[in-house]
């Protein structure tokens, strides 16, 4: 039988909307809306597509969001600058510096830089630390949207086996903190694991962040497994046409999807979740700063 779909789209627009009534409700406490500023140095064509769909669902759901563009000739003393101006700026609750940074900016100075208490990329490496001691923080955006559409689709993960392959410091690592915060048994693989495949068979959330297209297998999959595919890969689409080109994730989504009890589809699965879990990130940033209660 095929996986039932695990719909990221839906649910990010779901997530959208509640993040967007929390800030109405916050704003009506404080007087003024909860604020997200979006900085983006260079013109790397990927990025500038991020920034604006951020820029854009920020201001759809009713935070006041800035963007601050500036160009790849920025220089760290700069951005730093930019970041120190947005730190003591009251009507600013979050704060997105969009990676990757132009080579010559030291981006580890940039990001740390940030104000944990404004990092909504949840980046910083005091953010880190929080998750690592399971204080209240801002998580970062993708890994806590991966958590969030596995317990959609299996319920409370109390004791579920989850296998996170993938140690990147942006969605793996976190990905595997989030899951034990959730009581559930992990084991974080890599490109040095043995037998990945035998060790993903046991899975019963199997979530693939590598960016290796098609990596993870059908019978990679535990039957009735969830499988959360992370990875955005693009490939070249002759079917489509000459030099047409398509997206795909990291597991072979056509034979998984006949394993899986569900399954996350690329795009539409993972991706949108992350502006979604950026946006609750806002809230919640300007709940504490406020000191008030961050929404449920
Ligand atoms: P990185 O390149 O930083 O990390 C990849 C990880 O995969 C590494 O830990 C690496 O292991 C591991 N790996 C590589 N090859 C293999 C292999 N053959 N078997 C097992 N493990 C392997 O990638 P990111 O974590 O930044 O991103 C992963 C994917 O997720 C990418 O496709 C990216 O585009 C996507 N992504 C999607 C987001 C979204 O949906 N919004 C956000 C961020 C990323 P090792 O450490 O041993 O080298």
């Amino acid at each position: 039988m095929a996986a039932e779909l695990i719909d990221g789209k839906k649910t990010a627009e779901l997530i959208d909307a509640k993040a967007g009534e929390a800030a109405g409700a916050i704003a009506r406490i404080i007087g003024r809306k909860p604020g997200l500023a979006v900085v983006l140095i260079g013109d790397d064509p990927a990025s500038d597509v991020y920034v604006r769909n951020k820029v854009k669902r920020a201001t759809a759901a009713g935070l006041h969001s800035v963007e601050i563009r500036k160009p790849a000739s920025l220089t760290t003393d700069e951005a730093l600058a930019i970041v120190d101006r947005l730190n003591a700026d009251p009507a600013i609750d979050g704060i997105l510096v969009q990676m990757p940074l132009p080579d010559h900016i030291d981006t580890n100075a940039v990001i740390g830089r940030i104000d944990p208490d404004k990092d909504v990329d949840g980046l910083t490496p005091v953010s880190a630390g929080r998750l690592l001691l399971g204080e209240r923080g801002l998580r970062p955006c993708t890994p806590a949207g991966c958590v969030l559409l596995a317990e959609r689709a299996v319920g409370d993960l109390t004791g579920k086996y989850v296998v996170v392959v993938g140690r990147s410091i942006l969605v793996g690592k976190p990905a595997a903190l989030l899951f034990l915060e959730k009581n559930a048994t992990v084991t974080l693989a890599h490109s040095r694991t043995k037998d990945l495949p035998a060790l993903c068979r046991q899975a019963d959330i199997l979530v693939a962040a590598v960016g290796r297209p098609g990596l993870v297998k059908g019978d990679w999959v535990k039957p009735g497994a969830c499988v959360i595919d992370v990875g955005i890969n693009r490939i070249d689409a002759p079917e489509r046409g000459a030099g047409k080109t398509r997206l795909v994730g990291d597991v072979d989504f056509d034979a998984a999807k006949e394993t899986a009890g569900s399954i996350t589809p690329v795009p539409g699965g993972v991706g949108p979740m992350t502006i979604a879990m950026l946006l609750v990130n806002t809230v919640t940033a300007a709940s504490h700063r406020e000191g008030l209660e961050a929404p449920g």
